[in-house]
Parts: C-alpha cells; structure tokens; sequence
C-alpha cells in the first residue's frame, strides 16, 4: 500500500512546514458488540499551520473507507485525495481546519482500536495501542512524535460501559440509548501516546497526593481496570501500592510534578506487549491479573512494569523523541528507573538481580546479532521503527544508564535529568540534548561526555572481559589484568570480586577492586601478592555492560561449585555467564545442563531459578549434540521431578519444578504422574493444581501424543475464558500428528481473521522439540510464503509469523542452507524482514557451532 511504510524523510519534511494546533477526535463504537460490525465511525478534526502558504503535505489515515473531507471549508473527493493510507492536502494556507470523517475498522490484531469479545460472558471489550505508528487505523492524523498537540476525545458507546483516555472526562451525557464521553483537552503530546479505552470494565479506584516545593497539593485520582470477569483475581490494592511508592519515588528524585492529572491502569486482552506509557491511561497486557497462582517473580516483574512505565511520564511522554532513532532516550531510561525504583522504593530487593540474570541475558544475545545497532539507531522508516524495539533499545540502553551512573554518579545523573524535564517539558529531544545537561551535572565536561558517548551508544557489540592471572611459587598473584575483548573497545567502570571458601564452605568475596577498565589490557595493581582465590569475578555487582570470562583455574570452580557462591548477585553473574559461554560453544551444552542439575535446585532466587529452567531447555532443544539430547532430556526430567518432590510444600519453588516437570517429562512414569496429578489420583504435598497448572500439564501431555481432542474440549468448558481458549489452541496444536501441524499451520497462514493471541497460540503449540520430522516439510512452505505474509498481513501478524514458524528446532544444514538460499535470493525485500530472517539465521548458525561444541 503506497504510502503506508512513512518514512524518516517525509516526517521531517512535514515537520519543517507544519506545526499543529490541537485535534478534536469523535468516535462512535456504539456497534463493537455486534460482531458483525467491521467499522466504527472517526471523525477527526485537525487544526494546523503551515510555513510556506501553497504547499501541499499529507495526512496519515489507515482505513477502509473516507466518507467525506473538507479542507478550510473545501470539500475533497474521498475518491482523489485518500488511497487507503494517506490523505492528499494540496494548497495548504497558513492556518488550516482539515475534517475527515472516515470509517476505520475494528482490530484484531492489538494494532489500532483492538476489539475483544469475552468467552466467559460474551461482553465486548476495546482499547488503542498505537506505538510506533498505529493510531492513524483510529483517526486521520500527522503519524510522528514530535508534531505535538492537545487532543479532545469524545467518545460514544454503549450506555453501559463506561470509557477512558488520557485526560478525565469532562462530561457524560445519554443519546439515543447511547452514552456520549466527552473527555477534557490533553496536553501537547504524540499520536502514539493517544489512547481510548472501552467496555464494561471492573474498576477499582484510590488517589495518591504530595505536597508540593510550592505549597500546594498535587491530587491525583488513580484507577486500576480489568475485564469483568477477571474481577475476582485483581488485585487492585498490590498495584496500586507500588504504585504509590513509585509516584513517591518519581517526584523525589525528577522534582517535576506529575503532569497528566489522572492515573489510570487498564489491564487489557490480548495485549502485544507487556504495557504502553500513554499519558494518564496505561495499558497492560492481563496475564498480569493473575488468575492462578504465581511465583514472587511474577509480582515482581509487574512492579517492575509498573515502574517502568510510570518513568514514561517523564521519559517519553513529557520529553519525547524526535524521531524513532533516539528511541533509547525514553525506553532505556524507562527500563533503568523500572529496576532502579523497585529495589528504592518497593519491597522488591531482587531487581538487580533480575536485570543482571534476565533483562541483560536480551541484550546480549541481541547485540550479537549481524543485525545489531548502536543503542542510537538509523530508523529509516515506520517498518523499522516496529522492529527496534528490541534487546539493545531496552536492556543495553539501560545496562548502559547503570554504567553511566557508576561514572558520573547518581546525583549527577538525577541533576542530569531534572534540568532535562525542565529545560524540555512539552517538547521533543535528541542524544546531544541529554548530554548536554549531563556533560555540566557530571562535571566531567562536554568532552567526556562526547567520547562516553561515542564509544557506547554510537557504536554496536558487546566486549567480553577476561581475567589473566599469574603466581608466584607460593600461590601468590604476580599479576591480575582484565583483557578486553570485542571490535570496539570501550572505557568500563568495573569491579573485580576475589572469592574464597568458609570454614562452612561456601563461596565468599575476600576482596573487591574497583577501576577503570580501557583499552585491551588494564592491570588491577592492587591483586598484587595476594593469594590466588579459588575464584576471580570480574564485573563483580554487574556495573557495566559486558560477557564475563574466567580463568582456567575460576572455571574449574565454577563448574565443581556454583552453586556455593553465597551472594545471590554473583552466583546469578555466575549463571548468566554460564550461559553465556554455552551460547559461544565454550562451555559444552551438557556441562551447562549439568550445573543445573547440580546446582539449580539451591538456587534461592526464584526468578533466577526459573531463568534457569527455560534456558536448560534451550540447551537442551538446540545446543546440545542430537545425541546427546535423550540422556540430558533424562536427567532434566529426573532432576525436575526430585527436586519437586523436595522443594517446600506450597512453595513458589514447588510450583517452578512442578511447571519444569511439565516441560520436560519424558519417561513413563513422569507421564502417569501428570496425568496423576490433573485426575487428582496423585498428590503432592502442599502443590495446588490449579487453572493455569492444569493447562501446563494437558500441553505437555498433548505434545506426547497423551491428550485427546474430547479431553482438551472437556477441559476447555471448564475454563471456558480467554486464557482457557489460548491454551486449549496451544495445546491442540501440540499434539504429533500431521493432521494437527497442517491444522495449526492453516490456521495461520490461510487466513488474515486470527486474532494476535491465537496467532500466538497456534505457533507455540506446532514447533515442539520432539516432533522435528512432522515440521521438516513445512520448512520450505514458510520460506515460500514469507513475503506475501509480510506484504499482505498487519506488521504485528507478520511478525509474529516470521520468528514463530521460522524452523529453529531443524538445527542441521540444511535448513541453514535453506535460510542462506532466501536471503541470497531475497536481497530485495522489506528490509525489517530480512532482519528478521537475519537474526533467525543467526540462531540457527550459532546452535549448530554450539551442538559441535557440545560434541567435543
Ligand atoms: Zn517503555
């Protein structure tokens, strides 16, 4: 479709000839609740000036149809000026009033006004999401971030629901059965944080205030939302007390004040991604709500969201970018303060080590990618844009904010960042913007803070850092140096941790050496004539951003005693660069599957451990020799099910091995047992198998062949429910026979009328590991297919067919010959989907280096 990919060119053209004075949005979806009803009526009426009286310029709208337009009272021909993505404006005055009336359809993808129609009570919910470019599927407008304006909504829906946006209402009035919203005007803000939510709705409400410097007192109302009938799970009281801590904490630190006046936060179906930042109306996706029991990761993770997105207000919705290649000045400042304001603020003292284990694990295996970026990054287009919301936007970009404030410090950064509210409120920033404040806060000058730049958020990859130790005959340290590895090398705040062994034999730091780490060798001088300890930590408390090395004698340690490293953010520094090392083929998969074995079952952080389990899977799935994979599959399962057996009755960790048994199960008797433990034949002690449990077992049992059609149907009338549904399709698609690939495979590709979640549940449930010769065949359908997928279905859906179809459990070379074969003979197609295809390739070539590895 012409027009549809905008690109950096055009927005910075239209922003140079127009500036935007406010829209008046009108939306009429008093028809979502019958499914019949493709369109809900948009009426749009924008208000813009123009520097060079004459021109011509366009305005964004993705719909099936324009019913009438006029510009300054002109009328235009809906036939002549709009082509199903655009809205031609020729002759543009100085000032102009442009109405479109359109009809844009409902969504069933999470891009636009998505539309969700509930299996438990047949109610119809909506919401927006736009980012990066979607609310033109909602309204006609100017698609960019930084041609900002007020907005007014108005809203009419069905009387009996009830609707939010980014401002409160002003009034609600009852029409023709109908009730009409008409919410107050918004600040200046970007079409991608605009947002409306609609539907019955269960709401909870609270308020949270402060005194102000100034005397006065800000109030802000807040409200926590969910479908109806998730009512019963929603624990609106935990949200909403990190969620005062977090407003706290914020207005401490940026000493700017909330600016949006409401706080609302809509937990949503069928949601793409974990939450977006719109301005007083936060979306959530609502496996959030948890319906079934959760570990403490779980509530954990949500805080963090939580955090994360209230960080926006100011990051990102307050100050925005310019353009999506300074993405990374709102998402990593975001992601920091989400990690940096759980462990300040909330009861959530692990955040750290979740970064360090998890969020950083992304980064890594991202920016090792042919297709990595500087944290800056070249966004050409629209299509781009979607794609970089990635592993180096977010984690790196925020490992990268934790070394900053290890090198400027924190009070120079938070300085750093108060000037920047003020000096921008309202308006729209680049890189230089930001260093600028900070090169004055930091003190270290604009200098420094050019070339800090320059070396990490200008450039791409990641170092690795190793330790060279030397002994006297005594066993004393003659020399400690860290190496520095990768193809650029950048100056690193590091501490290096000395460790030793307890009378009780656990692992325990005897000294630590914080230093500049530059260039390829740097000398820590004060090692010197110490004795040689049992094991060398290098980037000890995780400063900066790098792949952690060891020296032959610290691995021998590692490998015979993980699990003895007594400070939980070392040993998960210990894991991650485990795993880290098995990606790389230096650590042989089946001795990565080994430490687990031994040592994950001591592991007291709990996140951590779940890390622990998804990643051995991967291990085992990928990066371990073929055959080897029945012997690992065997101790993977056996160590599941002892370590089950011991954990703690009602432990979180009885439900991670449990749900770990699930994945693993192989032998005959792990089977009975979870066919056991959903019949309620087999019990154990203090594990309650619930909801979300049960699908856990049936999916495995399915994907052993285990599970019949009627006993999934009969287990999805007993949770008849959105998740019900997606599991239930996960779990059918699992199943090992042809008939249930081809099902799940047509589902997908044969027709555009999935919704996101399905999609979702579809491609889950046809790769298993265990199943690899009835998916071979469909290895060169999906390489047939994959360029009418990404022309012909929304970006979300084509995405989501891309990495979910693509064969990554055929780790042989013929599939990587396939791959290499669509690549060369695809030089032309849409870039974003030869990245996407890149970055699969990648995987692919990497597990086969790794299953070498493994092979000896
Ligand atoms: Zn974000």
């Amino acid at each position: 479709m012409p027009g549809k990919n905008l690109s950096r060119d055009e927005a910075q053209q239209r922003a140079s000839l127009l500036s935007v004075h406010g829209y008046e949005v009108h939306l009429d979806v008093t028809s979502a609740p019958d499914a019949d009803a493709a369109t809900f009526r948009s009426t749009t009426t924008i208000r813009f000036s123009c520097t060079t009286p004459g021109a011509g310029s366009f305005a964004d709208l993705l719909a099936p149809s324009v019913r009438a337009a006029t510009l300054n009272g002109r009328r235009l021909d809906p036939a002549a000026v709009f082509d199903g993505a655009r809205v031609a404006l020729e002759g543009l005055e100085a000032e102009n009033v442009l109405v479109v009336d359109a009809d844009c359809a409902y969504s069933r993808t999470g891009e636009g006004l998505h539309r969700f129609t509930d299996p438990a009570d047949g109610e119809t919910y909506l919401y927006t999401h736009y980012e990066p470019a979607e609310a033109r599927r909602v309204f006609a407008n100017f698609e960019q971030p930084d041609l900002k304006a007020p907005y007014r909504f108005t809203v009419t829906a069905p009387a009996a629901w009830d609707v939010y946006s980014n401002a409160a209402e002003e009034s609600v009035a009852e029409q023709d059965g109908a009730k009409v919203w008409r919410f107050l005007e918004t600040k200046p803000i970007s079409t991608y944080l605009t947002a409306v939510v609609a539907g019955p709705y269960h709401v909870a409400r609270d308020h949270w205030s402060r005194e102000l410097p100034d005397g006065s007192t800000l109030e802000i109302p807040l409200a926590a939302t969910c479908r109806k009938s998730l009512a019963p799970h929603f624990d609106a009281e935990e949200i909403f007390e990190v969620t005062k801590q977090g407003l706290d904490f914020f207005h401490e630190e940026f000493q700017y004040p909330y600016p949006f006046g409401k706080y609302d936060q809509c937990f949503v179906p069928e949601y793409n991604i974990g939450a977006m930042e719109n301005p007083g109306c936060v979306t959530f996706k609502e496996d959030f709500v948890f319906r079934s029991r959760v570990t403490e990761a779980a509530y954990e993770n949500r805080a963090n969201v939580v955090l994360h997105e209230m960080a926006h207000m100011w990051f990102g919705d307050l100050v925005t970018m310019k353009w999506w290649d300074d993405l990374w000045l709102k998402e990593s400042f975001a992601d920091f303060m989400g990690s940096f304001g759980q462990q300040e603020a909330t009861k959530y003292q692990a955040a750290w080590v979740t970064f360090a284990n998890q969020r950083k694990a992304w980064a890594y295996r991202q920016d090792q990618y042919p297709t990595t970026h500087p944290i800056t990054a070249d966004i050409r287009d629209v299509e781009d844009a979607k794609l970089n919301f990635d592993g180096i936007t977010y984690a790196k970009g925020a490992a990268v904010l934790k070394q900053l404030v290890a090198y400027a410090g924190r009070d120079a950064f938070f300085e750093g960042a108060r000037r920047y509210f003020q000096q921008h409120a309202f308006g729209n920033t680049v890189l230089g913007d930001l260093l600028e404040v900070l090169a004055v806060t930091s003190g270290r000058g604009g200098q420094a803070m050019a070339e800090w730049s320059a070396a990490w958020l200008q450039t791409a990859g990641v170092n690795s850092l190793t330790p060279q130790v030397t002994v006297d005959a005594e066993g004393r340290i003659t020399e400690l140096a860290i190496e520095q590895g990768g193809e650029v090398l950048r100056p690193h705040r590091i501490a290096v941790g000395l460790y030793d062994r307890e009378a009780d034999g656990a692992l325990v730091r005897t000294a630590r050496f914080e230093l500049d780490v530059t260039g390829a060798r740097s000398a820590v001088a004060e090692a010197t004539g110490r004795p040689r300890p049992a094991l060398i930590l290098v980037n000890d408390d995780d400063l900066t951003y790098c792949k952690i090395r060891f020296d032959a004698d610290s691995l021998a340690t590692l490998r015979s005693s993980l699990g003895d490293i007594r400070e939980p953010l070392a040993r998960a520094l210990a894991w991650s660069a485990s795993w880290n090392m098995t990606r790389d083929g230096l650590l042989p998969a089946r001795d990565y599957l080994d430490l687990v074995v031994r040592f994950a079952g001591s592991e007291s952080d709990i996140g951590v451990l779940q890390t622990l389990h998804a990643q051995a899977k991967s291990a085992l799935e990928v990066f371990a020799d073929p055959g080897y994979r029945a012997e690992g599959g065997r101790l993977l399962a056996e160590s599941a099910l002892r370590e089950l057996r011991d954990a703690a009755p009602g432990s979180d960790r009885q439900l991670a091995w449990a749900r770990f048994l699930a994945a693993t199960a192989q032998s005959e008797a792990e089977f009975q047992l979870l066919e056991g433990l959903l019949a309620g034949t087999a019990r154990i002690d203090g594990l309650e198998v619930d909801q979300d449990l049960r699908w856990s077992l049936w999916i495995a049992l399915a994907a052993a062949g285990r599970a019949t059609v009627e006993q999934l149907d009969a287990e999805l009338k007993r949770d008849h429910t959105a998740s019900g549904s997606q599991k239930a399709t996960q779990a059918l698609a699992a199943r090992p026979t042809a008939a249930a690939k081809a099902a799940a495979w047509s589902a997908v590709a044969d027709s555009d009328q999935l919704p996101n979640a399905m999609v979702g549940a579809q491609t889950a449930g046809f790769q298993q590991a265990g199943q690899r010769e009835l998916t071979a065949p469909y290895t060169a359908r999906y390489f047939e297919l994959l360029e009418s997928i990404w022309a012909e279905r929304s970006i979300e859906i084509a995405i989501r067919f891309v990495g979910g179809f693509f064969p990554r459990l055929q780790t042989d070379e013929a599939t990587l010959a396939a791959t290499d074969a669509w690549l060369t003979e695809h030089q032309q197609a849409a870039p974003a989907l030869r990245r996407l295809v890149l970055e699969c390739r990648d995987e692919l070539a990497r597990a086969l280096r790794a299953q070498a590895a493994d092979r000896g």
